[in-house]
């Protein structure tokens, strides 16, 4: 059996346990690679670590947008998760997509009754990578999801920067009729939370077509 994170052999004894839920094993090596984020102790809004009290950017984001998005976050952005994600996402190594599995699958069973949604990638984006990042996590833990929002076409200039993308209007569509998604709970999942525009544009879109609770949930923060 292999590490699902850095791909070597596994030469340690498996427990029972772990060679039941085999999707996600990872080495010695990698399992210091994550930094969990205590959610206990983490900012209610957005997952910051070590922010008891709503941060400043999510008082922000509850005076421009109107709510918070009771973000949680799996892992610290730091350089072990800035590795995995470059190496998977970047460099495009498929086979890290079951880094951390069985994390992710135990996460979700806070969400029962919730709509999993991936954010999705533009066509060309996902053209180039052949994947969708998050989807492919996801369908290791077998927990049904479902692609409610699509990425708006963009001319190739609109790419621009940081700030430019940061004002950019809504990227998102929906890709299923609004029914689908009226009065329900809605869990959007995505890979990295840095300002978070990205999920509240996700979040406006389905609270304007009657989604009673948007949360969100990324791998890091
Ligand atoms: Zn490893
Ligand atoms: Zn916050």
């Amino acid at each position: 059996m292999r590490c699902s994170c850095c791909q070597k052999e596994l030469i340690r004894n498996l427990t029972l346990r772990e060679l039941f839920c085999s999707a996600s094993l990872r080495c010695y090596h990698c399992e210091e690679q994550f930094t969990k984020i205590d959610h206990a102790t983490a900012c209610v809004g957005c997952g910051r670590k070590n922010s008891v009290k709503l941060c400043r950017d999510c008082r922000k984001w509850q005076q421009t947008s109107g709510f918070v998005l009771n973000n949680k976050s799996l892992y610290q952005y730091d350089e072990g998760f800035r590795k995995w994600i470059e190496a998977y996402k970047f460099t495009g190594d498929y086979r890290l997509r079951g880094a951390f599995a069985t994390e992710l699958k135990q996460a979700l069973r806070m969400y029962r009754g919730y709509l999993i949604c991936p954010l999705p990638l533009s066509k060309e984006r996902f053209k180039q990578r052949g994947f969708n990042q998050v989807s492919a996590c996801l369908a290791l833990t077998k927990v049904p999801f479902e692609m409610l929002l699509q990425r708006k076409e963009l001319s190739p200039q609109s790419e621009k920067t940081r700030e430019e993308r940061l004002l950019m209007a809504q990227p998102f569509k929906l890709n299923v009729e609004s029914e689908k998604i009226r009065n329900q709970r809605v869990l959007l999942i995505d890979d990295v939370y840095t300002t978070g525009r990205t999920l509240f544009h996700g979040a406006e879109l389905l609270y304007k077509n009657g989604a009673e609770t948007v949360k969100s949930l990324t791998f890091a923060r």
